[in-house]
């Protein structure tokens, strides 16, 4: 079922002139959360946090969710997008509202969950997600967590100080050993987010595995700008429900967009296999409907040629040099013991 949610949105300075506090404070009624909620696995409902709003924009409004691993949402539409300049996955307006009369029939699969070629949330790489034929990247065991990694990736973040371990945890988890990535800790503490303590609630970067208590945020990761000291707003509180939204000192926030730069999601580029293509808003492939049904035929929207190579792309620009990944603390063993 492809859930649509109208959600709070993110309002910058450059954009509004509404008092933000007030209307972040506020929230729009749930939908999906209610008499028939999400479940996996038959038991609790589902409801991660990373799918409230837009991967793309990282804006609310109205979305569109991948019923595939990647627990993402999107705007589907240009007009969705438009007030967070998102390019959204260019959907035609009429066939979006056909696919939403179809309800609980209406799937939907984004590329990569339907390809099964997933980006590591560590490298920003594409790699192959498919557990029956030599997969490369692997999802995190909490089913609210919908983030992959490159063994080598996630190990190297958990480790950074000792290689043996680091070895053999990139091994256990390239032989199928369940994991529990880095966004489920806290880069200061290391301890667990506990949503029922206003204090120990996380906020958690949209761009790289990392993590914080709101008692342990970084001073400079601020939930409002300071024009004196030229700091950006890097946090939001009341997007995502018991979560701050924040994007974290690894990423420049863009002035113009209020985000880092959004090169940051990769669909497999299926008319070349072997190759990867960035998002520009390029039109998406469908779970039900014909993709020559759906999609928005409109020239200015197709994409530009493909990345050709050897099935991968250049690391990405708005993902975080490795070195600056938390660390766990000295002496310990790091995540392992999750
Ligand atoms: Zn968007
Ligand atoms: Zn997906
Ligand atoms: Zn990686
Ligand atoms: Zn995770
Ligand atoms: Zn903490
Ligand atoms: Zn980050």
């Amino acid at each position: 079922m492809a859930v649509i949610k109208m959600r709070v949105s993110k309002l910058r300075k450059a954009k509004s002139v509404e008092d933000s506090r007030h209307k972040s404070a506020s929230r729009e009624p749930k939908e999906g959360q209610g008499s028939n909620p999400r479940r996996a696995n038959g038991d609790a409902p589902v409801e991660p946090q990373q799918r409230e709003v837009c991967a793309f924009c990282d804006d609310g409004g109205e979305l569109i969710c991948c019923d595939g691993g990647c627990l993402r949402s999107f705007h589907p539409t240009k007009e969705h997008g438009e007030r967070s300049m998102c390019t959204s996955l260019g959907l035609n307006e009429a066939k979006w509202e056909k696919h939403k009369a179809l309800g609980e029939k209406g799937l939907y699969f984004c590329n990569n969950c339907k390809h099964k070629q997933h980006q590591c949330f560590a490298c920003g790489l594409l790699g192959s997600s498919n557990l029956t034929a030599e997969p490369e990247v692997f999802k995190c065991k909490h089913r609210k967590c919908g983030h992959f990694y490159h063994p080598g990736c996630v190990a190297e973040i958990l480790y950074p100080d000792n290689k043996a371990k680091a070895t053999c945890f990139e091994q256990c988890v390239a032989g199928g050993l369940e994991f529990s990535c880095p966004v489920h800790k806290c880069k200061r503490c290391k301890e667990a987010e506990n949503k029922h303590d206003k204090e120990m609630q996380f906020a958690v970067c949209r761009r790289c595995p990392t993590a914080y208590h709101r008692k342990c945020l970084p001073r400079d990761i601020s939930l409002t700008e300071d024009e004196e000291e030229a700091m950006p707003q890097r946090a939001w509180d009341g997007i995502l429900p018991d979560q701050i939204l924040i994007y974290c000192r690894k990423h420049d926030i863009q002035k113009e967009l209020g985000t880092p730069k959004r090169d940051h999601i990769v669909f497999p580029d299926v008319r070349n296999p072997g190759a990867a293509e960035r998002h520009r808003g390029a039109p998406q492939e469908h779970g039900i409907l014909d993709e020559d049904e759906l999609v928005d035929r409109n020239p200015s929207q197709s994409p530009g040629p493909a990345e050709t190579g050897s099935g991968r792309v250049k690391p990405i620009d708005s993902f975080a040099p490795k070195h600056l990944f938390s660390r766990p603390q000295p002496g310990s063993c790091g995540w392992l013991d999750d």
